[in-house]
């Protein structure tokens, strides 16, 4: 008979329905299906790990979040945060619901032209704009928000030879009770940097300007915080008001809302902490209301929600690649998806589940990416099914951030799928391949070729 080798014996706890800290179950529920379509076959046809958007969630998120503003404050305007997810297929989405474009560079600027977006609907934030990008969008009428006072002296020379008026906004920064306060972009309300700008901007003919803009933060879960800026940017508005007969056209209170995801450390999920588009709507909405701004010179009140409006449509699934018992005995799996693909699990216990039927057991479970690098890790400490290799998970409410963070890194990124609302699915953005990383590689004459 063959010896059989040596194991060093493991005692661990294998919890079956045992309530968790908050009283629920440990049992996770399988995700088979993205919007009736099939996740192992979406896997056999485009590959592992993969993208998978919804278009039926952005577009009913998009609805909810606009009702929510709508049916309280009627001159509302949303504009799509191009970095927080540009692919053109997602952008053209919220550009048919009727969502302007808000970009922070020349390149997701002219990715809004390119996309057909009317230049005077789009809005340029950011500290990152050079002179060829301010001529263009001057030249444009695009509607620029002036971050420091350099950018303000480059426009004022390029509209003056140009002989046109730029559209502006300032980006105001303030206190609203939150911490950190943001206060490396725009210009600071509480020491009068903002209404010192707003003096010069008015006495110059190379400016028209057109409203005031705040951008208080991201995943901001404190809806009076919204107030608290929309109450303050009224206040300038009046002002000025009072002293130029000036009104200005609109109020762009930014993005931040919080999706539902869960930040790391938090006791409670984000789905039962996070204020709704409700909440903060009710917010802004009486503060606009309730301020002295003139009735009929209530201003449209531009958002510029990225994360809350996307979250819920992206997904991420993929492969278990082993199971692997660590030194100190606990379990450990190996996927395919690392934090690479998943930039956002820097800061997010991100929603995980099988695609299949597991075993009602679950164990103590560190999840690892595929990278060879220390840091790979999807999450630390999850109490978790047994999913055998060549099983498949699916990742829920990936779809802010991580497909203009991500990186190329060891390997390919993947295909991005989207399924439309009659449930087919599209590839929205292929995958890499060797031809598509050798393409911008230059290798110098003396270093083709080698002996070994
Ligand atoms: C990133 C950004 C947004 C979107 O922020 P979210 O937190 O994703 O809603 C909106 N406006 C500006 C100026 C930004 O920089």
């Amino acid at each position: 008979m063959e010896k059989l080798a040596y194991e060093k014996p493991v005692i661990n706890r294998i919890s079956a329905g045992v309530p968790d800290k908050f009283g629920l179950g440990t049992n996770i529920k399988p995700v088979t299906h993205i919007d009736g379509v099939s996740v192992k076959e979406l896997i056999e046809k485009y590959g592992s790990p993969l993208y998978v958007l919804s278009e039926k969630t952005i577009r009913e998120t998009y609805q909810k979040a606009l009702n929510a503003f709508k049916t309280r404050y009627q001159k509302v305007q949303f504009a799509w945060s191009y970095k927080t997810n540009y692919l053109n297929a997602v952008c053209n989405t919220y550009h048919q619901e009727g969502s302007w474009a808000e970009v922070v560079s020349g390149f997701e600027y002219q990715k809004a032209i390119a996309n057909g977006v009317p230049a005077n609907k789009i809005i340029f934030n950011g500290p990152d704009k050079n002179k060829e990008d301010l001529t263009l969008a001057i030249k444009n009428e695009s509607l620029i928000h002036i971050d420091h006072q350099d950018e303000f002296y480059d426009i004022q020379s390029i509209a003056h030879e140009m002989k046109k008026k730029a559209k502006v906004a300032i980006r105001v920064n303030m206190d609203t009770g939150i911490f950190p306060k943001w206060v490396r972009f725009g210009f600071n309300l509480e020491n009068g940097e903002a209404w010192a700008i707003l003096n010069k901007i008015m006495a110059d003919d190379g400016f028209e300007l057109m409203g005031l803009h705040t951008h208080i933060g991201t995943y901001i879960m404190d809806a009076n915080a919204y107030g608290v800026a929309a109450t303050k940017l009224a206040q300038l508005a009046v002002r000025l008001e009072h002293k130029y007969n000036h009104y200005i056209k609109y109020i762009d209170m930014g993005g931040g809302f919080a999706s539902k995801n869960t930040l790391k450390g938090a006791y409670l999920p984000g789905s039962d902490t996070c204020p709704s588009f409700d909440d903060y709507a009710e917010a802004i909405a009486y503060a606009l209301q309730h301020s002295d701004i003139k009735y009929d010179q209530m201003p449209m009140l531009i958002l510029e929600t990225g994360r809350a409006l996307i979250d819920d449509a992206g997904f991420l699934i993929g492969t278990a690649l082993a199971n692997k018992r660590l030194p100190d005995g606990r379990r450990s799996l190996i996927i395919d998806i690392g934090v690479n693909l998943l930039f956002t699990s820097f800061w997010y216990e991100h929603l995980i589940a099988p695609a299949q039927m597991t075993p009602p057991y679950t164990e103590d479970t560190i999840i690892y990416g595929p990278l060879c690098m220390n840091i790979d890790v999807i999450r630390e400490a999850i109490k978790f099914p047994v999913i055998e290799k060549g099983e498949n998970v699916v990742l829920s409410r990936i779809g802010a951030y991580n497909m203009t963070q991500w990186m190329q890194f060891i390997t390919f990124r993947p295909k991005i799928v989207m399924i439309d609302t009659n449930g087919v699915t599209h590839v929205v953005r292929e995958n890499e391949n060797h031809e598509t990383m050798n393409a911008l590689d230059r290798v110098p004459e003396h270093l083709k070729g080698f002996d070994l």
